[in-house]
């Protein structure tokens, strides 16, 4: 007790200053409450400073969200509100920071829930019916069928265990003997009572009796940590760790019934302890198995876990056929699991259920709902990270064991048994004892019964479907045949087997299942797998074991079988029915070529991190072949060509962007995850290869080719001597090694020296790549020897010939390269670079010679000559490109006089804070929004988006000392080039974006008026120049008044020609930090800036909610990061 009671005077401190800004705001609540339409409820504005968190209230959370609901009356003015399902309340709140529910609706008195148009539903009860709406239908459909589910789950199941607590609302209150006491009370601040019930550890506030019976109430207050004082004759006061309760009795005995009362719904409160007591003596039980939060109250009694309130809301979501949730506050006598527990513990447990959790997939006590739903639903749903038994996918020994294991006191043994497969339900082979559990019974095995009676009906993992669907339909194939097969192992085979390694097996592929035997004689298998199991095949090339030929299956359960053969003929064959079996008909596309590997993999599109999709993918050199879910066509991605690639080592997940697409393939802990990789990795393109294994651009040409071109396109085309002056050799070695690594990361940058270092890149990349631009040297002969032959024509349909004769991507880089060319001697007046001297130069770098045969610069001479015949250029498509070329190259000079970026800008900006380092180069064009550039941002730090995080980009101004957000539709690169000196963009998260959308969620009024401290500046130097004004702000202007009684304002700006920054400059000295900079520019000559300083956070928030709120109409951030989306 004692500790209790210290516990709570420390959260009471804690809670002291936010007291008292509730309190300053009471009377604005008061005030909401008298001029809306709404609420026919009571609002008991009690908010957190954090973000809501589920387990200050009792039972576990099924689903909690945003949704619109309208007022009971008339109006269909519909209000934001925070709404929570557990398996008893449904309860709307007035944002998710509140502590107390504006309303609480019991399920059982529920009669309904009703679709009804427009993304809206009903919840109806016997007297009443709440209409809500939701964000769009997809959000609706999962309130609905939740709550569908939870009536369901109540009125079935009746679990009175569970609902004894609190269950004072509804037909069963009268049936409940748990109310302690009911009856109306004054409730300080409140001009009406209230009807006030204890029922268990809990008090009920009803508007009225009726209210009570009709099982609608306004809040529920737990009791735990609370604590009740009288406080005069007939008052006393109700204090939990969030506020106290003031309340008023009838009478002065009343008033002694009530504490009396209260206090026993207290230690009520305390006492029910006794059995998560019990539980928590086993060390391992103090936290909970799935989080580790602390103190953990609940339990799944069959899975065999102890749980916090959070977690045993996502086990209570999976059902009862997956997770039978209780609580450890129930009654002493209705626990029969206690020994269950104390024998086997969390830690024990998790060493079956938590053997392979990968560090980014951890749970912990702070993680949200969805990661929460997610690693639950992975855990125990899929199975993922259970420990595998060695006899997994072998039932009849998993049975045979599951039998033996029961007559001993091994529960863990059999717990991984079961969730490995054995089957709870078997025949044992004795007609005396013919089931697992009459044979546990016989040999007195109670903990054994009680474990198998609780998963008498339990879905194992993996036995839900879903993701299957994708999966069906592969063919009824059937093929036979002895193939030598390995030891299976649980990581790809790396090391070269010798056919030692290997033994022979008698293979079968039939309905669907793998088989292998000791011989075709033998009639039990030694081994088999479901080919809907096996997510992965993969070719290995000829010779990479003893066996020549040889291929491996990547099984479900992290395991990797390798088979082999010397015969290339047994093997294709066994490859082509296997891939028949595995894959589905609409994927057969897939496999039509030489793949090194086809499987399926998770993945996701664009920059929706949630809910991956399943979907086929074979990767073969540079090429990677997939079939998304949904689609019937198999796509085809050029690995060369991708415009980029990210590893997220962390949360093992590759992203590829490709043609603007952006896919994500997610990883796991399996093996085949590291094989696509290092696939992928290896398809995109090496620097140090030959033209056709280089990164691509879309037309193939090397994307180092390109990127050198058209910087000197940009930069060097009146450059005086460009490819002949030699360049500084360190920074050009430097430069072709990061292009080689990487080409599309490089940003070439402007500068003098920096044109001849680029042609000499493009040169030096020429002249060594791997067999050259004519395809080694033997190819390059012919070329020269067309030099010899006399006639002009004959000499340019040769080339033609030898032209066409290229492959693909040499050919494009040759077009590439003379067209480059052509272009430069068409500025040969201010570049002194004619076709001749161009010839020289690139003759012996194109055909890799040391340039004492003289015939290499003439076939690129001639090639430049009849650049158009040859490569069957148009002349008007000709005529554009140069235009073009002119336009650019006249608008980099009218810029370089401007001294301003060029159109086609990249702009530095800053990620969270400007500071050596953190600065991204980001390319954009004049139509990109702040929005985008914040994607991109964040994308290129690897910032993955969050719910709750809401990023800006800052517009910082004057030494940091004041902060502009961009509105997230404004256009950056409007601003970018607007920026003053000492002015920078900064990409960091709003800080209030979070408060201000609480704000507006609440506000009733959108115009808001109240003192303020104002400066504009003009005060004397060195004096405070802050004073008082009253400050309105309304749909039209910004108005400041000297006095309040004042009718004239001091100062007026239109609401659209304000720009608010966070901040005032430090220099001015203002009275808080929550002041904010107002610049008007309602002409372009009256430019002022106005400082208006408040008393509080809160104050500045709702003043910048009101400004957002007008001049975007709400609309203040995009709604994929909205916390209701
Ligand atoms: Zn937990």
């Amino acid at each position: 007790m004692a500790d209790n009671e210290d516990a709570l005077r420390a959260m009471q401190n804690c809670f002291h200053s936010q007291f008292s800004v509730d309190e300053a705001e009471y009377e604005d609540i008061e005030e909401n409450r008298r001029t809306s339409v709404d609420e026919d409820s009571i609002y008991l504005g009690c908010t957190l400073s954090q973000s809501f968190n589920p387990d200050f209230h009792h039972s576990p959370v099924i689903k909690m969200g945003w949704l619109h609901k309208t007022p009971p009356q008339g109006t269909l003015v519909f209000q934001k509100r925070w709404v929570m399902l557990d398996a008893q309340y449904l309860r709307y709140f007035q944002n998710e920071k509140e502590v107390y529910s504006k309303r609480i609706i019991a399920i059982l008195s529920v009669t309904k829930v009703l679709n009804v148009g427009g993304q809206k539903f009903e919840v109806v009860t016997r007297n009443r019916t709440f209409l809500f709406r939701a964000e769009n239908n997809t959000v609706r459909e999962e309130w609905v069928s939740v709550l569908k589910e939870t009536i369901q789950q109540q009125c079935n199941s009746m679990e009175k265990s569970l609902m004894n607590f609190s269950d004072t609302c509804g037909q069963r209150a009268s049936r409940v003997p748990l109310i302690s006491k009911q009856g109306y009370l004054e409730m300080s601040g409140l001009r009406s009572k209230l009807y006030v019930v204890i029922c268990a550890d809990s008090v009920f506030l009803y508007r009225n009796a009726e209210e009570h019976s009709q099982g609608v109430g306004i809040t529920s207050i737990e009791m735990n940590l609370g604590t009740v004082k009288g406080t005069d004759k007939r008052s006393f006061n109700l204090t939990t760790i969030y506020r106290t309760f003031s309340f008023v009795a009838e009478s002065e005995q009343q008033r002694e019934q009530w504490v009396e009362a209260l206090q026993a719904c207290v230690s009520h409160s305390l006492s029910s302890n006794a059995v998560a007591q019990k539980i928590w003596s086993e060390e391992a039980n103090q936290r909970c198995a799935d989080c580790g939060a602390p103190h953990p109250d609940w339990a799944s009694v069959n899975l065999c876990v102890v749980l916090c309130k959070c977690c045993a809301g996502v086990h209570r979501g999976l059902g009862q056929s997956v997770s039978k949730v209780r609580s450890l506050k129930m009654d002493e006598n209705a626990w029969t699991e206690n020994q269950l527990f104390l024998l086997l513990g969390n830690d024990k447990v998790n060493l079956f259920w938590a053997a392979n959790i990968p560090p980014s997939e951890m749970l912990c006590p702070s993680s949200d709902s969805e990661e929460r739903q997610r690693f639950v639903t992975a855990k125990y749903c899929q199975g993922k990270y259970r420990c595998y038994h060695a006899l997994f996918g072998q039932q009849e020994a998993l049975n045979k064991a599951l039998c033996n294991t029961i007559q001993t006191g091994d529960v863990l043994e059999t717990l991984s048994l079961v969730f490995c497969g054995a089957d709870v339900n078997c025949y044992t082979g004795d007609p005396e004892l013919p089931s697992p559990v009459s044979v546990a019974q016989h040999y007195g095995q109670t903990l054994q019964v009680e474990f198998l009676t609780h998963n008498h009906n339990t879905e194992l993992p993996g036995s839900r479907t879903g993701d299957h669907t994708i999966l069906e339909a592969a063919l009824p194939i059937s093929h036979t045949g002895y193939l030598f097969k390995t030891a299976s192992s649980t990581r790809a085979v790396t090391e070269r087997k010798s056919k030692g390694d290997f033994s022979r097996r008698w293979c079968s592929l039939n309905q669907g299942n793998f088989s292998y035997y000791e011989s075709e004689k033998s009639s039990s298998q030694s081994g088999q797998m479901k080919m809907s199991d096996v997510l992965c095949l993969v070719v290995n090339p000829q010779g990479k074991h003893g066996y020549g030929h040889s291929f491996e299956l990547y099984h479900d359960s992290g395991r990797v079988y390798l088979f082999g053969e010397d015969s290339p003929d047994t093997v294709r064959e066994w490859i082509k029915v296997i891939v028949k079996a595995l894959v589905p008909p609409v994927a057969e596309d897939l496999v039509g070529w030489s793949f090194e590997r086809v499987g399926r993999l998770h993945y996701t599109v664009g920059q929706s991190f949630h809910c991956p999709c399943l979907g086929w993918f074979s990767l073969g050199g540079s090429r990677l072949l997939l079939l998304l879910h949904g689609e019937d066509q198999v796509d085809n991605i050029d690995l060369r060509k991708l415009q980029e690639l990210s590893v997220e080592q962390e949360a093992a997940a590759v992203v590829l962007v490709d043609r603007g697409r952006r896919l994500r393939l997610e990883g796991d802990r399996r093996p085949d995850y590291q094989g696509w990789l290092s696939g992928i990795q290896q398809g995109l393109g090496r620097g140090d290869g030959p033209l056709d294994q280089q990164q691509l651009t879309e037309t193939e040409v090397p994307v180092i080719v390109d990127r050198c071109i058209s910087y000197i396109t940009q930069h060097g085309l009146k450059s005086e001597g460009i490819y002949r002056r030699c360049g500084v050799n360190s920074k050009i070695a430097a430069l072709l090694l990061s292009l080689r690594h990487d080409a599309r990361q490089v940003r070439l940058s402007e500068g003098v020296c920096q044109v001849d270092n680029v042609a000499n890149v493009l040169k030096r990349f020429l002249r060594e790549v791997g067999e050259g631009v004519f395809n080694g040297h033997q190819a390059s002969l012919p070329w020269l020897h067309t030099t010899t032959v006399s006639e002009g024509r004959e000499r340019v349909s040769q080339y033609k010939a030898l032209l066409h004769s290229l492959p693909p991507v040499n050919r494009a880089t040759l077009g590439a390269v003379i067209n480059h060319l052509y272009c430069v001697q068409c500025f040969a007046d201010e570049n002194q670079m004619n076709m001749h001297n161009l010839a020289i130069v690139f003759g012996p770098t194109l055909f890799q010679t040391d340039g004492t045969d003289n015939s290499a610069g003439q076939v690129v001479e001639e090639l430049i000559q009849n650049y158009q015949d040859i490569f069957n250029v148009n002349a008007e498509q000709l005529q554009r490109q140069l235009d073009m070329i002119s336009h650019v190259i006249k608008a980099q000079e009218e810029h370089a006089e401007e001294g301003t970026p060029s159109p086609l800008t990249i702009c530095g900006i800053y990620l969270e804070r400007k500071e050596e380092g953190s600065e991204l180069l980001v390319q954009i064009s004049q139509a990109v929004s702040a929005e985008e550039l914040v994607c991109e941002v964040l994308r290129r730090g690897n910032i993955p988006p969050q719910q709750g995080d809401y990023w800006s980009c800052f517009l910082v101004n004057d030494n940091q000392e004041m902060e502009r957000p961009l509105h997230y539709q404004e256009r950056a690169l409007a601003i970018y080039f607007s920026l003053g000196k000492d002015c920078h963009l900064v990409v960091k998260r709003n800080c209030y974006m979070e408060a201000m959308l609480i704000c507006i969620a609440a506000m009733v009024d959108v115009s808001r008026n109240s003192m303020i401290k104002f400066s504009d500046e003009k005060g004397q130097r060195g004096k405070r120049t802050f004073s008082r004004r009253l400050c309105v702000l309304d749909g039209t202007s910004l108005r400041l008044y000297k006095e309040v009684k004042s009718t004239q304002p001091e100062r007026e700006c239109q609401v659209h020609a304000l720009k608010v920054y966070y901040g005032i400059k430090k220099r001015l000295q203002p009275p808080s930090c929550w002041g904010m900079t107002v610049v008007c520019e309602q002409a372009e000559r009256d430019k002022q800036q106005w400082y208006l300083c408040c008393e509080s956070k809160n104050e500045l928030i709702k003043w910048l909610a009101t400004f957002m709120n007008l001049q975007h109409n709400s609309d203040l951030c995009p709604a994929a990061s909205r916390p209701d989306s």
